[in-house]
């Protein structure tokens, strides 16, 4: 497909990595229901992998077995973390072939590039690789998916004028940061005239739903429209974007999804002030400055996981209530090891470098937590 017509597909990407599960199973009559809403309302962009567990043979099952296969895209991606030889490519190709049910892939991406990975995909000619299976037939547009620096993006973009496109982590939260560099590797793949799939517009569910009092200014400009609503506009409406992805668990997220897309508007400038409000009230929200050094484990009669209770606990001040702090915080705070369980020894505040008065932090998160 060429630029033109890449940029043609209906803009909303069903992600399939976090599929609606029943008894640690994936649900596939929910995901019947999911398919049948989205393809229904226009929708053909699928996007797995083959480390999202189960999900390409629930593509299998609710969409390539029920639906003829010039009514959809399929993505599928080569984790290099898993190569140990270059026959391994073709290994890992064949089982998604199997997974999938599917003879080739509408779109095929290099999984995750990040500096620390590169090297494997160097090292079994994955470029390549990805070029030659373009030319059999079996991949249609080749591409890969990146979680780095907006100067690698740009090497590997010199190096491999090639590819047919590039998935980033864009966000309105993520747009200045220093971490992620929505903004700044967006630029760069405008730079290379590469359409964009974008991933996490959500942030993994962090912008689906806000603190109550940022929640009310966004209602208070558009009453009729969600929180998440937002975010996808956000990256929706952004030049050169092919898709957007949404890994959607509920029929509630994908409809919701759907309507935001199909009646996709600008922002307002109304709103366009509001969001800037709601980013700065986000990134100046006061937290605790724990730097995830870990000085003050070992040393804990308890063995709590302190830094991991305060990066959970900064993320509920920093976003409001999710139920995903909850589960992270049951992770990482066993019986016995819960914020509450501090003994207020005072060992981890004699240690802290950042000098951090954790017995009181800890009694607050054991407040929102225990
Ligand atoms: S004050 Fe609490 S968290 Fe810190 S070392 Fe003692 S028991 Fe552990
Ligand atoms: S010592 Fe202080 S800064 Fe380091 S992980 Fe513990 S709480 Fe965080």
């Amino acid at each position: 497909m060429n630029r033109e017509d890449l940029l043609k597909i209906p803009k909303l990407g069903f992600g399939l990595m976090r599929l609606p599960k029943k008894n640690g199973e994936i649900d596939i009559n929910r995901v019947n229901t999911m398919v049948d809403a989205y393809m229904k309302n226009g929708f053909t962009y699928f996007d797995t992998a083959y480390v999202y567990q189960g999900s390409e043979v629930a593509l299998r099952k609710s969409l390539v077995e029920r639906y003829p296969r010039d009514s959809f895209f399929v993505a599928d991606k080569m984790p290099g973390w898993v190569l140990n030889s270059k026959e391994d490519l073709l290994k890992v190709f064949d089982e998604q072939r199997k997974r999938t049910g599917l003879d080739y892939f509408d779109f095929y991406l290099l999984h995750s590039i990040e500096k620390s990975n590169l090297d494997k995909y160097n090292k079994y000619d994955c470029w390549e690789w990805g070029l030659k299976m373009k030319e059999k037939g079996l991949i249609r547009n080749f591409g890969f998916s990146f979680h780095d620096t907006p100067e690698l993006l740009d090497q590997l973009l010199t190096e491999h004028p090639e590819v047919d496109f590039v998935q980033l982590q864009i966000n309105y939260i993520d747009w200045d940061s220093n971490t992620v560099h929505s903004g700044k590797c967006y630029e760069v793949a405008r730079r290379h005239n590469k359409p964009i799939i974008i991933m996490e517009p959500v942030k993994g569910g962090n912008l689906a739903s806000l603190r109550p009092e940022i929640e009310k200014k966004m209602k208070a400009v558009t009453p009729d429209k969600s929180i998440a609503s937002w975010a996808m506009r956000f990256c929706a409406t952004l030049d050169g974007v092919m898709v957007v992805l949404s890994g959607m668990s509920t029929e509630e997220q994908m409809n919701d999804n759907i309507n935001t897309i199909k009646n996709l508007v600008p922002f307002s400038d109304a709103e366009k002030a509001c969001l800037k409000e709601v980013i700065d009230d986000i990134l100046n929200t006061p937290t605790v400055g724990c730097t995830g050094c870990r000085y003050c484990v070992d040393g804990c009669p308890n063995q709590i996981k302190i830094p991991d209770i305060i990066k959970t606990y900064n993320s509920y001040l920093t976003y409001g209530d999710h139920e995903q702090y909850h589960s992270a915080y049951k992770e990482a705070a066993g019986d016995g090891h819960r914020a509450g369980d501090c003994i207020a020894c005072g060992q981890c505040e004699s240690i802290c470098p950042q000098h951090l008065e954790i017995t009181d932090i800890l009694k607050k998160a054991s407040k929102v937590f225990d």
